[in-house]
């Protein structure tokens, strides 16, 4: 089958391309992540992208960086722990818009890298792509049979960028401050021998 890839980052990308290649099915990869934050660090994963894009062989299209429909399907859901209601409405849009394009391109079916993740819930995922369309959405769970493990043997071999947050900038917000707890319950830690 013609199938239309939605890719959240260059790092999920490779293993699940190379699983539907497995598969027997031709892939083209949608780049499409409006809740991307800052500006830069979207450029820095599509770019990362189209590097993997290049080296694998497949075709990439990419979609609009609309931050104002990313924000206003958010809206009230900022306080959500990361994996609560503003991650469905995230995984929602996106797929909402990658199955409007495999139906105007006439893709055969459509899915996601999505799944390839340790944090993301695969069947709240599957759900919402098979609500979408029960037809054209290909239920996967990308990290099973160790497809994680894969992605990050692939990273390394193209020496990939790998980021270390979700991608909104709730969940930066977040990183940044498990980060500087993180650091101050270090700093405690070396204090305390001396003492
Ligand atoms: S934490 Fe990730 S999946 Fe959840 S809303 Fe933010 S970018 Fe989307």
């Amino acid at each position: 089958m013609n199938v239309l890839l939605h890719i959240c980052c260059a790092v999920c990308a490779s293993a699940c391309v190379e699983k539907l290649r497995q598969e027997g099915h031709r892939v083209c990869g949608f780049f499409y992540n409006p809740n991307i934050h800052p500006p830069g660090e979207y450029l820095k994963r599509l770019h990362e992208t189209e590097e993997v894009a290049r080296k694998e062989g497949f075709s990439l299209i990419i979609g609009d960086y609309n931050v104002h429909n990313w924000s206003v399907r958010t809206t009230g859901l900022e306080d959500e722990a990361e994996g609560g209601k503003r991650c469905l409405e995230c995984f929602g849009l996106r797929l909402e818009n990658t199955a409007r394009l495999a139906r105007e391109k006439g893709f055969d079916a459509f899915t996601t890298t999505l799944t390839i993740s340790p944090h993301k819930n695969s069947q709240a995922i599957n759900e919402i792509g098979r609500n979408i369309s029960d037809e054209l959405f290909l239920v996967r769970d990308f990290k099973k049979k160790d497809g994680f493990k894969r992605a990050q043997e692939l990273a390394r071999k193209y020496s990939l960028y790998h980021q270390n947050y979700c991608g909104c900038i709730y969940s930066l917000n977040e990183r940044q401050k498990n980060g500087r707890i993180q650091k101050s319950t270090c700093s405690l830690r070396t204090k305390s021998p001396a003492s």
